[in-house]
């Protein structure tokens, strides 16, 4: 750290996000990216005129892929905002609505804390419940910010689309966000809530179920006014926040529409064949409606599985927190990574060494 940076910086925790080795080649299950290409039409949406035209300036505003995304979801272009990751949309949002505080679970994604002490934000985290639910009423009437990941991670339990409606219908003078980066995984997203309620500020991503982590690309749907606040920060920090080739891409990625819902198919039926497995071998695996499942094992701690399974090449991610140090969350694979990851932990709960 030099000592020019501003105070309110220096004491600020960043996020830390899940490792990316480089070293050896892992079967990678620690930060919920799809086992699945991008569609064959997706990897072939961009050619040398493409790279070309990277001397020009990208479409800042987005509007191709915008009338794509409307198209799909039924809504006015004007109702989506497209950023660089949904990172970017929580980022936006803290800044420009966390003016009488936030709340949201002290379960949940661990950047949003990050967000709020990045921009002074006052925020309270709210216990989940017991079994790792959300509890609703924890979050009516709140006056303040309310943010919430549906499913929520790392649990990747879910929450319906009426509690989520009551908690937008309370909160009418603060927006509520609802972070649904991992809905497309049997889960029932909120947006056409956005047309009731002005207040409603749902975010997607591409980067889990569209196989694009690597893209950044990232979108919003809500009212009219809350995607022109999104866009006045945007203007006001980066307009070309998107590049053209991950435009195009995101572009023929919606156009692909059908082959992602197949692969978000198979990963949901992996999940269920992999938490079956999981139960079998004595695991607690929490309900998950998301490509990941939160699951402990009382024959051994968290943070020893964790290290066992990287030793083995396998990586998982594993947190720190009092009440999730036991649990591993592990992202669902290929079936025949996950029939691995259920061998190697046969082995290492077995005690024989490898
Ligand atoms: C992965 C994730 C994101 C961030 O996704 P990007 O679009 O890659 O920035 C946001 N929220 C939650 C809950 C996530 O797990």
């Amino acid at each position: 750290m030099s000592r020019y940076l501003r105070d309110s910086l220096s004491a600020l925790e960043a996020y830390t996000p899940g490792e990316q080795p480089k070293d050896t080649e892992y079967i990678k299950l620690n930060t919920n990216e799809s086992p699945y290409p991008p569609a064959e039409s997706v990897i072939k949406a961009i050619n040398d005129n493409d790279i070309e035209r990277l001397r020009l300036y990208c479409d800042p505003t987005q509007s191709v892929l915008k009338k794509k995304l409307a198209g799909l979801y039924g809504v006015k272009t004007e109702n989506i905002f497209v950023s660089n990751g949904s990172d970017d949309i929580l980022n936006f949002a803290f800044l420009a609505f966390g003016q009488n505080g936030a709340v949201f679970p002290d379960i949940t994604y661990g950047f949003y804390p990050v967000f709020a002490e990045l921009h002074n934000v006052a925020y309270t985290e709210i216990p989940l419940c017991e079994d790792f639910t959300v509890d609703k009423n924890d979050y009516l009437c709140t006056d303040r910010m309310v943010v919430i990941a549906n499913p929520n991670a790392p649990t990747g339990i879910l929450m319906s689309v009426d509690d989520i409606e009551a908690i937008v219908s309370s909160n009418k003078n603060s927006v509520v966000l609802i972070d649904e980066a991992y809905v497309d995984f049997g889960a029932e997203s909120c947006y056409k809530l956005t047309d009731k309620y002005d207040n409603l500020l749902v975010v997607r991503t591409f980067s889990k179920s569209r196989s694009l982590a690597g893209g950044r690309l990232g979108y919003a749907i809500a009212s009219k006014g809350i995607i022109e606040d999104l866009e006045k920060v945007k203007y006001s920090t980066n307009p070309y926040s998107i590049n053209s080739l991950t435009l195009k891409l995101g572009e023929a990625t919606i156009d692909a529409d059908d082959y992602y819902t197949e692969m978000c198919r198979r990963i949901i039926d992996t999940r269920d064949y992999t938490t079956a497995r999981l139960r079998d071998m004595g695991f607690t695996v929490l309900e998950s409606s998301s490509n990941f499942v939160f699951a402990r094992c009382d024959k051994m701690s968290g943070e020893d599985i964790y290290l066992k399974l990287k030793e083995n090449g396998i990586l998982v991610r594993h947190f720190t927190g009092e009440r999730i140090k036991d649990f591993n969350r592990i992202t669902i694979g290929t079936k025949q990574q996950m029939d691995t990851l259920t061998d190697v932990l046969c082995k290492i709960l077995g005690g024989s060494d490898l």
